[in-house]
């Protein structure tokens, strides 16, 4: 059955001048209907057979293929769904930077709609129809999990796809150990202390905040969890002997450590003015509303760990796992995402930066050219 496709393919480095590689994000072109900067590849797919509909977006494939999960959410609009592949990728393209693995920045997104995520055979088709999707690039774009997939669902997509991660391992629990590590250096720099009764407040208590909580409660740290789904909240709470705070409220608990593990672009101009927490470090990709919160945040005296960098834990396990490294060499992967948030917010006060601008900049010079999170 032949699906729906449209392509939009920009070959960024043709338009660049010889030698030129800085292209600047204003000269960059855009999503359609969007303020979005337009990466590589922008698939849109539907297929009928199966009434999925799903985007996939390569932003950056200089460093090697674009590596990054696939989130199955429901959506206000198609529009949206296209939105959030595109910050993601972007945001991708910043992460595998940062942490020195071979590849690009990719997220695709499957528009959850009707019963079809909850209905294991309708799931289990459009899956295999994405798959074919993820077929067309050629192998620029390597899946993962993200919120909403799983495993599983990986192995299903492997089926009809080569080009596939996460299909034996859930990285998560290594996600979870890299954010670990990174509170732990954010706490260090910023308090001047171990976690031993430091207080932090976790924001999604899935695959991720829930592993968290109890890596921190382990040492010592008194931890409050919040989650829309109460139960998840509850269960991991009496697990670690921590407290429940309500979803809404997480984020204005005082507390030392703001952790969020949810959604996107939960720090809005808003909500940061609400924050009384000393850091924020967590799990959640493209946290920022707008990239100007990490200026909101230094005003308010509160250091900021730029996701894409404590983060990095899940694509590192990846990389390793399709790189054969042994369990030692991930291990003293994950730890070094602890030393490089040491050496972020060290080279942010040296240099009076941001450390989201560090950060940044870190990206930009291995990629060649200036590279941003999402505005
Ligand atoms: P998940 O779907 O397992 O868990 C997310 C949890 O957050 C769910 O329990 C959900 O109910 C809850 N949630 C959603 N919105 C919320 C809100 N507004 N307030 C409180 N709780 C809310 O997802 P995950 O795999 O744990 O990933 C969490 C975040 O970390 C995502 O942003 C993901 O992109 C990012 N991340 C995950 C990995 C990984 O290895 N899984 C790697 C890097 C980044």
């Amino acid at each position: 059955m032949p699906a729906e496709v449209l392509t939009i393919s920009v070959a960024v480095s043709t338009i660049l001048r010889q030698g030129e590689t800085d292209l600047g994000t204003e000269q960059r072109a855009r999503v359609p209907g969007s303020r979005l900067a337009l990466g590589e590849e922008l698939l849109l797919c539907h297929d009928r057979a199966t009434g999925l509909l799903a985007v996939i977006a390569v932003d950056d494939t200089t460093l090697g293929p674009g590596l990054g999960g696939i989130r199955w959410m429901p959506y206000p609009t198609y529009a949206d769904a296209v939105d959030e592949a595109c910050r993601l990728s972007q945001v991708m393209t910043l992460k595998n930077a940062v942490a020195d693995i071979p590849y690009g920045g990719a997220k695709s997104v499957i528009v959850r709609e009707g019963n079809a995520a909850d209905d294991p055979v309708l799931r289990e088709a459009q899956l295999l129809a994405f798959g074919n999707y993820v077929n067309r690039l050629g192998g620029a774009y390597v899946p993962g999990v993200d919120m909403g997939t799983s495993v599983a669902d990986l192995a299903a997509i492997a089926t009809v796809a080569p080009w596939v991660s996460c299909n034996h391992n859930d990285p998560s629990p290594a996600t979870a150990l890299g954010v670990f590590h990174s509170v732990e250096a954010a706490v260090r720099h910023a308090l001047q202390r171990d976690l031993l009764g430091v207080r932090v407040t976790i924001q999604g208590t899935g695959h991720v905040g829930a592993a968290l909580a109890r890596l921190l409660a382990d040492r010592g740290a008194l931890v409050s969890v919040a989650d829309v789904d109460g139960r998840r909240a509850a269960a991991t709470a009496h697990d670690i002997a921590g407290t429940v705070v309500a979803a809404e409220e997480a984020h204005t608990l005082p507390c030392d450590v703001f952790a969020p593990c949810a959604s996107a672009r939960v720090l809005h101009a808003s909500a940061i003015g609400e924050l009384r927490c000393a850091v924020v470090v967590g799990a959640a990709n493209d946290v920022l509303a707008e990239r100007s919160g990490a200026d909101r945040l230094a005003e308010r005296g509160i250091t900021y760990v730029p996701d894409f960098v404590s983060n990095a834990g899940g694509v590192l396990q990846i990389h390793a796992e399709r790189a054969g490294w042994d369990a030692g060499r991930l291990g003293l992967a994950l730890d070094a995402v602890g030393q490089r948030t040491a050496d972020l917010l060290d080279e942010a006060d040296r240099t009076r930066s941001l450390p989201l601008h560090v950060a940044e900049r870190w990206a930009s010079v291995r990629l060649g050219r200036t590279v941003t999170i999402p505005d």
